[in-house]
């Protein structure tokens, strides 16, 4: 793929003209493409492709973080004081949502769009919403998307922020290159709700609300997560953890996290753990593409869908083995492709 091809709208590379103002760093053209790409119509998913193949040789050159904690933590608080520090040192922020939640209850566990006042009016910041979708893997994979078109767009930290209460956070850590948990100043044998697993996820552990009374609590808690997370295993050779702690709301210890952000990026760049990391990420995403489309596929076939009924209860009664009725249904499918 040549970069340097010249375009012109509704050329065949670029059908939607939107990937020179885009490139350009024109942010209506930027939420545009993101509308594209969040389209579930063949049509605009045609184009959406057409964009990313165009616009792909412009995208990786970001630090992606993502960001978690259970609701309440302080994310946008958070993300707000960071967004605009990273931005006074002369960087351009995006910032994306995974929130599922907000497809099945439809309320947003992320809340709405009076979040990141000062941050969103800031000309050198981006700020969407989590996508509409049925699934986690769909929402993932506009949100992976949406990413790729905001460093094309020149935005060269990417915050991607979810809740730490479900599925989501391993989806957000499979997609950036550093993932911070966010943590309340309090006691880390409760793990204040978060989901088990959570903490060996995390490259970087932060408490926030480390102001006013809370000093000395979260004092105390960073030494207790710094003991719990000495007994993990690390989950990137060569980094432990660090636990530190911040007040969002005085901004106390927002610049400390990004030069740890920064400082670990420079390591994995020099390693080469980030491309591989990257590398590991891609082909994971492009198995859970074929995966999903299969699922997609196989369930949406009329010989398979008239037979599943039949077959869910032959096996609950136990008078066919799974295997069996999977082997039946399975060669229904293939019959047919
Ligand atoms: P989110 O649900 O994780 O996005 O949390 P919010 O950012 O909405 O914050 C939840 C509450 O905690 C709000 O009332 C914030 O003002 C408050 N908060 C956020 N960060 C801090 C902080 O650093 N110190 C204190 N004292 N309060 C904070």
């Amino acid at each position: 793929m040549n970069a340097d091809i010249p375009l012109h709208p509704e050329s065949p590379a670029d059908p939607t003209g939107l990937a020179e103002p885009l490139l350009a760093g024109d942010r209506r053209a930027l939420a545009r493409a993101i509308t594209l790409i969040e389209s579930t119509r063949a049509d605009h998913r045609a184009q959406a492709d057409a964009l990313l193949a165009r616009l792909l040789p412009h995208a990786g050159r970001s630090v992606r973080v993502g960001i978690t904690g259970v609701p309440g933590v302080g994310k946008s608080t958070f993300i707000e004081a960071f967004g605009l520090h990273v931005i006074d040192r002369g960087h351009k922020v995006a910032v994306l949502a995974i929130d599922p939640s907000s497809q099945r209850t439809g309320g947003s566990i992320l809340g709405d769009k009076t979040r990141m006042e000062q941050l969103s009016r800031d000309p050198a910041a981006f700020i969407r919403p989590s996508p509409a979708g049925s699934t986690l893997g769909g929402v993932a994979r506009r949100t992976r998307e949406a990413m790729l078109l905001c460093e094309a767009a020149g935005f060269d930290v990417i915050v991607v922020e979810t809740v730490g209460v479900g599925q989501s956070e391993t989806a957000v850590a499979d997609m950036v290159d550093l993932f911070l948990l966010l943590l309340l100043p309090a006691g880390g044998d409760e793990l204040q709700g978060l989901k088990k697993g959570i903490v060996e996820l995390a490259d970087l552990v932060v408490v926030n609300k480390a102001d006013g009374d809370l000093v000395a609590q979260a004092r105390h808690a960073v030494a207790e997560y710094r003991h719990a997370l000495a007994l993990l295993r690390p989950a990137v050779p060569d980094w432990t953890v660090p636990v530190l702690s911040c007040s969002a709301l005085t901004n106390q210890g927002v610049d400390g996290v990004w030069e740890t952000i920064v400082r670990f990026r420079d390591a994995q760049a020099a390693s080469g753990r980030l491309d591989g990391r990257r590398a590991d990420q891609a082909r994971a995403w492009m198995w859970n593409e074929i995966r999903e489309s299969l699922l997609a596929a196989f369930t949406g076939d009329a010989a398979v869908r008239g037979r599943l009924p039949e077959a869910e209860s032959a096996v609950t009664a136990g008078t066919q083995t799974p295997a069996m009725a999977a082997r039946d249904l399975l060669a229904r499918f293939r019959g047919k492709n």
